[in-house]
């Protein structure tokens, strides 16, 4: 059959994503505590709650401790922009109450700590951690149609939604050998961690779309699409810009709209190149032999939305607002009238604060005060971490208040991830065994097993989770 030329972009979509969080300390007494030591400590009420330290959360989420590593928190499946910034925000609390928790322990054992949890992308010896998105695509739709318009978006994304990056490493040279380079103010902390474009490795080559098929959904009809390249986020309003803006860039692969040809001739290149200037305009080579900027390409993307947002389908609130941040960021970046964003985008909101500083202390960049600040602006930690200060002073705009963070704790958002919740706090308060993933629920109780498989995260209601949560107050089934 033929190649149809015409096409519908998904109005739903599901969204999660996943945050690691960088864990340092610094003793206050004698002796010092490893990393290992300190999340053990950290995840020791998560393990008691949920006899693990992988669990699944009444509010849908995963919360996880990588051997000896990174706390990572993943949001349950969201189908709206506003409840994944919440969701998001809510990981922050999260690891913040561990990190207080694991911080009086250690103090009552006699080891007395300063523990800081960062949400950034690379630590001191230049490892680099992610913030990995998930967007749920079908599988009926070609995956290189997807990956082929949405490479050079990926590439370029960083100048709407970069986390800044006071950096020394040189030109292709690899972070974790430690930069010697003078130190320049780049607008992403991933650019120089990524080496390949599309594939299933994730720690050799580091790729900037991992494409494990590992759907979470029915094989038959979805895919989730696997975005690594991305910053992790501290404002709200760069978290829905930058999912805000995929999406769009995902229905126009669906809606079949063609761009002029973008194909980068070396993306990891690219990438490099664009995260070196933030004024947009650096020249990156094209495969048809063209050259082009950063600020062209997002603009391109830009105006084919704006050109056919009639065929883009119904936009919620969360995502009208997405696009008009978009072309207001485009708009200043192309008037290098940063001030104006500085509310708003992670890279400008430090930008402003780095700049600043080195300018009241008369700081060169390369001092270490100022990579200092460049990391404690990450720091999650109310009352110390400075992006947490600018937001309390009011300084930095918001997408979701705190009732809002505070209603995403306990309540799930309204997907698959609402019969998760329901059946996690039924099942906690029956006192029963169970097991909850992503796709499965399931009871143990003696030799008798009692399993469902959810396979659409779109479905909210279901009368098996139903009557598997009216089981749990049986004595036998
Ligand atoms: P790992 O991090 O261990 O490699 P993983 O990539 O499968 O595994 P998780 O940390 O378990 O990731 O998080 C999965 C994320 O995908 C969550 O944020 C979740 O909300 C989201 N998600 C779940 N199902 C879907 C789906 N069908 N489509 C899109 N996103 C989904
Ligand atoms: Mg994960
Ligand atoms: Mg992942």
């Amino acid at each position: 059959h033929g190649q149809a030329t015409t096409g519908t972009a998904r109005s739903r979509r599901i969204y999660g994503l996943e945050t690691e969080y960088g864990l340092t300390s610094r003793p206050r007494g004698q002796r010092s505590v490893g990393p290992e030591e300190i999340a053990r400590q950290m995840f020791r009420g998560m393990i008691a709650w949920g006899r693990s330290s992988n669990v699944f959360l009444g509010n849908g989420s995963r919360i996880y401790l990588d051997v000896g590593s990174h706390p990572e928190y993943a949001t349950a499946e969201c189908d709206d922009l506003y409840d994944l910034v919440a969701h998001d925000a809510v990981g922050n609390r999260l690891v913040e109450d561990l990190r207080r928790l694991a911080t009086d322990q250690l103090a009552q054992d006699g080891t007395p700590v300063e523990i800081f949890l960062f949400k950034n992308n690379v630590d001191s010896a230049g490892n680099s951690y992610g913030c990995h998105e998930n967007y749920l695509v079908d599988r009926s739709v070609d995956i290189n149609r997807y990956y082929r318009l949405i490479l050079p978006f990926l590439v370029s994304r960083q100048l709407i939604a970069g986390a800044g990056h006071l950096s020394r490493t040189r030109l292709y040279e690899r972070p974790d050998r430690g930069g010697d380079g003078p130190a320049v103010f780049q607008l992403s902390q991933r650019a120089d961690q990524m080496w390949d474009t599309v594939s299933s490795a994730t720690t050799r080559s580091r790729p900037m779309i991992n494409t494990r098929d590992e759907p979470h959904g029915d094989p038959e009809l979805y895919r989730r699409l696997h975005v690594i390249v991305g910053d992790s986020s501290m404002s709200q309003t760069t978290t829905l810009l930058k999912v805000g803006a995929t999406e769009l860039v995902l229905r126009l692969a669906e809606a079949r709209i063609e761009l002029p040809d973008l194909t980068l001739d070396n993306p990891n290149l690219a990438i490099r190149q664009i995260s070196r200037d933030l004024t947009g305009r650096t020249p990156v080579e094209l495969a048809n032999g063209r050259t082009t900027t950063g600020l062209e390409i997002q603009s391109a993307y830009l105006q084919a939305v704006l050109d056919h947002q009639d065929r883009l389908g119904p936009m919620q609130p969360g995502l009208l607002r997405a696009l008009e941040l978009w072309q207001r960021t485009l708009t200043a970046i192309g008037a290098g009238d940063l001030d104006t964003l500085s509310r708003d985008i992670d890279w400008a909101i430090k930008h402003r604060l780095i700049s600043r500083y080195a300018d009241r202390h008369g700081l060169a960049p390369d001092s270490p005060r100022l990579a200092q600040l460049d990391l404690a602006y990450h720091d999650i930690a109310d009352g110390r971490g400075l992006f947490r200060l600018l937001d309390a002073h009011g300084e930095v705009s918001r997408v979701v208040d705190d009732a809002a963070i505070e209603r995403a704790l306990t309540t799930p958002p309204p997907t698959r991830a609402r019969l998760r919740g329901a059946f996690i706090d039924a099942a906690r308060a029956a006192g029963v065994d169970y097991l909850a993933d992503w796709m499965h629920l399931r009871i143990n109780r003696g030799n008798q097993t009692r399993a469902l498989t959810l396979r659409d995260p779109f479905q909210h209601t279901d009368e098996r989770v139903d009557a598997m949560i009216a089981a749990l107050d049986e004595p036998l089934w």
